[in-house]
């Protein structure tokens, strides 16, 4: 039990209700991982592949109907290579994406790889559904920059990109899991300036939050795509955070002529310590990534988050009545 509660990273299906596995396997090399496929056909026990455990619905490692299964745990198979003459990684499926950008962080101050910005998600599943992160706007999502990926499938066998097939490497860098169990992947790294720029800045109502949210859905999509802007509306504020491959002068010009913000505690570090800094918080080390423990900021309580997407801009009524509502 300890060792599957350690991966589950939505508290609510710690409760006794929840269907759990009859077995939990933790495969410490690529034949345990073989030979769990084949041992679960012959014996018609279906398998749950688990990395980092972050499915937001705990379907890693939980049935939502009373059904006999096991849990592939892949949380021991985390070794990242990087091989910064080919700018290139591999990393294992068990690692999270806190040691993959300590690992590149270690071997170049000027190489990254566009991912999610929490640490302790995993990479098996990120990278097996796509991966937002402040990196996409100028070089897409984990998933685009994958050119290789190592899998077993049904019969045990293991397929690199060229055995595979493109339709299949294609299909499990976003089909969401199902086409066998990745062991690693290839990803290509990113060239980043060796100043990274990170800027926070909270608006009040009385401060014109409403007007710069609404003016930000303007600007923001022909913003530079070195700059990752987002915007949290919470608590009666709009908290702005900025993430941009350059230069507080740079940020700062392009933040006061779009939004008027003044970007007084921006900040210049390298791209990984940005990373930590980002989800950590202003007094992570880059060292903080490699926990492994629900970060700092994940609410200890049950968390969901989901993605939508607006074809027009919300206006600026909207914008009001929504502050209006916030609490
Ligand atoms: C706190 C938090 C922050 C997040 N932040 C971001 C973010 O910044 N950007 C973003 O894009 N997403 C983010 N996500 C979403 C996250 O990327 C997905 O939930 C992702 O699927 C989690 O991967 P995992 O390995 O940790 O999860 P798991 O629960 O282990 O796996 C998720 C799914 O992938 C399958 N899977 C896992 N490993 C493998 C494998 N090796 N081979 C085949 N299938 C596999 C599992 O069976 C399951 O269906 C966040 C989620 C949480 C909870």
């Amino acid at each position: 039990m300890p060792r599957l509660n350690a991966y589950v990273r939505n508290p609510r299906f710690l409760e006794n209700t929840t269907v759990r596995p009859l077995y939990l396997v933790m495969p410490t090399n690529a034949g345990h991982v073989q030979d769990a496929v084949r041992c679960g056909r012959r014996h018609n026990m279906s398998i749950r592949v688990r990395s980092g455990g972050h499915d937001y619905e705990g379907l890693s490692y939980r049935s939502v109907n009373a059904s006999d299964f096991a849990v592939l745990d892949l949380s021991e198979l985390r070794t990242v290579l990087v091989d910064s003459q080919t700018s290139t990684a591999w990393v294992e499926s068990g690692a999270t994406l806190g040691e993959l950008y300590y690992a590149i962080g270690n071997v170049s101050d000027v190489l990254g790889f566009p991912g999610g910005v929490c640490p302790t998600v995993g990479v098996g599943g990120h990278f097996s559904g796509g991966g937002f992160g402040t990196l996409m706007r100028k070089h897409g999502l984990a998933v685009d920059n994958v050119v290789d990926a190592e899998l077993v499938v049904a019969n045990g066998t293991v397929l690199n990109r060229t055995t595979m097939g493109e339709d299949v490497f294609w299909a499990i860098r976003g089909g969401g899991g199902s086409f066998g169990v990745v062991l690693k992947w290839q990803g290509g790294l990113v060239t980043i300036p060796a100043t990274v720029s990170v800027f926070k800045e909270a608006v009040s109502g009385s401060e014109g939050a409403v007007d710069k949210v609404t003016r930000w859905q303007k600007v923001a999509p022909a913003l530079p795509g070195e700059l990752y802007l987002r915007v949290r509306v919470q608590e009666k504020k709009a908290d702005f955070r900025a993430s941009f491959l350059g230069g507080c002068d740079d940020l700062r010009r392009v933040m006061n002529r779009s939004l008027g913000l003044n970007g007084a505690d921006c900040k210049e570090m390298t791209w990984v310590e940005s990373v930590a800094y980002i989800w950590l918080g202003s007094n992570a080390t880059r060292e903080d990534l490699l926990s492994r423990n629900t970060s700092k900021s994940e609410s200890p309580n049950s968390f969901k988050a989901t993605t939508d997407y607006v074809r027009q801009a919300i206006p600026r009524d909207a914008w009001a009545e929504i502050f209006g509502k916030l609490v």
